[in-house]
């Protein structure tokens, strides 16, 4: 008779790595993979967690792009919509070579079409050496890549390893060390380092910003992350998204406490505002 371990494996494998969007509520694919292979495996970079690949997109990153969403992240960002993503468990296990394959069938597509990959997630850096071969896979099949990440996480990444990203998509989240921790549940310190960093290597960033009314709509703290963007000299794009509630779904299945409920999207104006205090300080803005 089949074992539970064994049914949660032979799910895991016959699960499609194609989502329809990053919004499918994945949970517990990892199942039944023993802590000793997880911990080799994070050890090693040789297989990751991910929740899905998603293709077409064509906002994470330039041109069109396909996307892997990493599972596992330490932060708990109270607008976050992917609550599912937070434990690395509900990940699919995939070796780099069925990771690297899936990236093979695309490859020629998007040199046609200017785009690339992302690694997004999640939190990519909490799996760092999958995450960098992957990204040196993709780099060495000739495709542009790009990591979203909160850059926590940055101090992991050598500078060889920075080599292998063509782009980083980094969201400054709150300026305000207390807002941040409120916000996130974690120090904005190692985001602001990561970024220099990044500045002081010459690697290309788009800012990412995520307006929320109430929450991160303080035009004294934006003003101050747009001085900070502008003096890096490397933001290349900053997106202003407005906050949405297209994640409460997910915190309702998860039964997670949701604090967002009568949380408005900002209306066009208000999200406008923003836009022209990033572009005040001379920032392409989307
Ligand atoms: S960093 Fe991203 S994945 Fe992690 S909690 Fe925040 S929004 Fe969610």
């Amino acid at each position: 008779m089949e074992t539970s371990d064994v049914r949660d494996q032979r799910r895991t494998q016959e699960t499609s790595l194609e989502a329809r969007s990053p919004f499918d509520l994945r949970v517990n694919l990892g199942r039944g993979v023993p802590d000793s292979d997880v911990r080799t495996a994070l050890a090693s970079g040789d297989m990751g967690f991910l929740h899905s690949f998603t293709t077409g997109s064509a906002v994470d990153g330039p041109g069109i792009r396909i996307v892997a969403w990493t599972a596992g992240c330490s932060w708990r960002c109270l607008y976050c919509h992917n609550p599912d993503t937070w434990n690395m468990s509900n990940g699919i296990p995939v070796t780099l070579a069925r990771a690297t394959e899936e990236l093979r069938k695309y490859h020629r597509g998007l040199k046609v079409m200017s785009g690339g990959f992302t690694l997004s997630g999640g939190e990519p850096l909490m799996q760092y050496r999958f995450a960098i071969k992957l990204l040196a896979a993709a780099k060495a099949l000739g495709i542009h890549t790009a990591l979203d990440t909160t850059g926590y996480l940055g101090a992991r990444l050598t500078d060889a390893d920075l080599e292998c990203i063509d782009l980083v998509l980094l969201d400054i989240k709150a300026w305000d060390p207390d807002g941040h921790r409120h916000l996130t549940g974690m120090e904005v310190g190692p985001v602001l380092d990561f970024a220099r960093r990044l500045a002081a290597r010459g690697r290309s960033v788009w800012l990412r910003f995520v307006l929320v009314p109430g929450l991160t709509d303080n035009p004294q703290e934006i003003a101050q992350i747009a001085s900070f963007a502008a003096g890096l000299g490397n933001v290349a794009r900053v997106d202003v998204l407005p906050f949405h509630q297209m994640g409460r779904f997910k915190w309702q299945q998860l039964g997670l406490n949701y604090t967002l409920d009568q949380t408005v999207t900002p209306p066009a104006e208000a999200v406008e505002r923003v836009c022209a205090q990033f572009r005040a300080v001379g920032l392409n803005v989307y």
